[in-house]
């Protein structure tokens, strides 16, 4: 890993490419990978000052710099904060990988993935049991399937209690989704579609429950209203505990990747 130029913000194709490239060339000019090579330089022409900002599921540090801000001062602000930078990429959770071995929490409930690689076999099953995930399969990397796998698992976790709580209310759902959000664990749009991210299937049950509860709610208030906070309460099997892990613990859902 080393520092990288970062751009998403340019008001236009090639104000953004020259932005990219004055921030590509500040990375030659100045040894930033010495201060970390987990910064990221992210020219905003938004941004006012200069800043930085933990990206948890990137695993980096974005510093933020004005589109006029000089890149001399861009370097000399991130070495005066080399040990905050440093600390809090040390601090980051060690990721978990779906492999052979690896325990991981599906509603709060650890399960074990057992791999049993046989190349005799056509195609690979995985299956979902008490505390395991069991997978069969010729090939001896599985990780990116047994991922597809509990995508789809939560997925359809998330629908049928999603649907379930809608109909509580007497509301319908257009259609749910998953995405791979980090920072919004849920939301819902005006026309009745929610999505979730996938990895709240990691979070224990009633976590889980409230951020669908929460979800649903805003089919009947789009806001976040004393209304709306009821409706919430109403809708969730434990909503207090729920949203009480979320705030203090949501950030530790990133680690398996
Ligand atoms: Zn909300």
């Amino acid at each position: 890993m080393s520092a990288k130029a970062l751009l998403n913000f340019g008001n236009t194709k090639s104000d953004a490419s020259k932005l990219a490239q004055k921030a590509e060339k500040a990375l030659e000019t100045y040894p930033f990978d010495d201060i970390s090579p987990a910064i990221a330089l992210k020219i905003n022409p938004r941004a006012k000052r200069m800043a930085l900002r933990l990206d948890v599921k990137k695993r980096v540090v974005n510093l933020v710099i004005p589109k006029r801000g000089s890149m001399r001062s861009a370097y000399l602000f991130a070495l005066e904060h080399k040990y905050w930078i440093r600390h809090k990429i040390d601090e980051l959770p060690d990721l978990i990988t779906f492999e052979n071995g690896v325990q991981i929490p599906i509603l709060g409930v650890p399960h074990e993935i057992k791999v049993t690689l046989d190349t005799t076999l056509k195609t690979t099953s995985i299956e979902l049991k008490n505390k395991e995930i069991l997978v069969f399969s010729n090939k001896e990397d599985v990780t990116s399937r047994i991922k597809r796998f509990i995508v789809a698992h939560a997925k359809a976790e998330l629908t049928a209690l999603a649907n379930k709580k809608a109909n509580e209310i007497n509301k319908i759902i257009e259609c749910v989704d998953v995405k791979d959000t980090s920072s919004r664990w849920g939301s819902c749009s005006y026309d009745g579609r929610i999505s979730f991210s996938w990895r709240l299937i990691f979070a224990p049950m009633e976590a889980f429950d409230y951020v669908v509860a929460h979800e649903v709610a805003h089919l009947q208030h789009m806001d976040h209203s004393p209304a709306f906070w009821h409706a919430c309460e109403d809708l969730s099997a434990n909503y207090s505990k729920g949203k009480t892990w979320m705030k203090r613990h949501s950030e530790d859902l990133i680690r398996y990747n």
